[in-house]
């Protein structure tokens, strides 16, 4: 019995161990749930369905790297807005100093110091000039 537990389990995502994707989905589903003890909605109760069926699917695959693949999309998109937090924060934190203007050629942005005046400034990215004025 033992054996041939092992030997469904063999090569599928489950016996890679948990990843985050998998902890998103499950708590999702039981936010969901709690959550519809008191809406008592239909939609809800079918996406949390699907929510099931998505979580079991992925443990039950054999495609690891497609699965890994997965999670990494959720990492990566977990990274970006932490990023954008910390730029936000820095911005804020800088804002007595520091000025931020995006570049009109290549959309890059930049860090400038707060320097009451109009100033040419040269994009480091793309080389091209233009004009930023700083009011106070
Ligand atoms: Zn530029």
């Amino acid at each position: 019995m033992m054996y041939r537990l092992r030997q469904f389990l063999y090569g599928r995502y489950i016996t890679y161990g948990s990843d985050l994707l998998s902890k998103v989905l499950i708590f999702t589903c039981l936010a969901l749930a709690i959550a519809n003890l008191f809406l008592r909605l239909v939609f809800v109760q079918l996406i949390e369905y699907a929510l099931v069926v998505y979580f079991v699917y992925r443990l039950m695959s054999k495609n690891i790297s497609k699965r890994q693949n997965e999670n990494q999309k959720l990492l990566n998109f977990i990274n970006k807005l932490k990023g954008k937090k910390e730029f936000a924060e820095r911005k804020q934190k800088e804002r007595q100093t520091h000025i931020y203007k995006t570049c009109p050629f290549c959309s890059v942005t930049l860090r400038l110091k707060r320097i009451k005046g109009e100033h040419n400034v040269i994009c480091p990215r793309c080389k091209n000039s233009f004009k930023v004025t700083v009011k106070r």
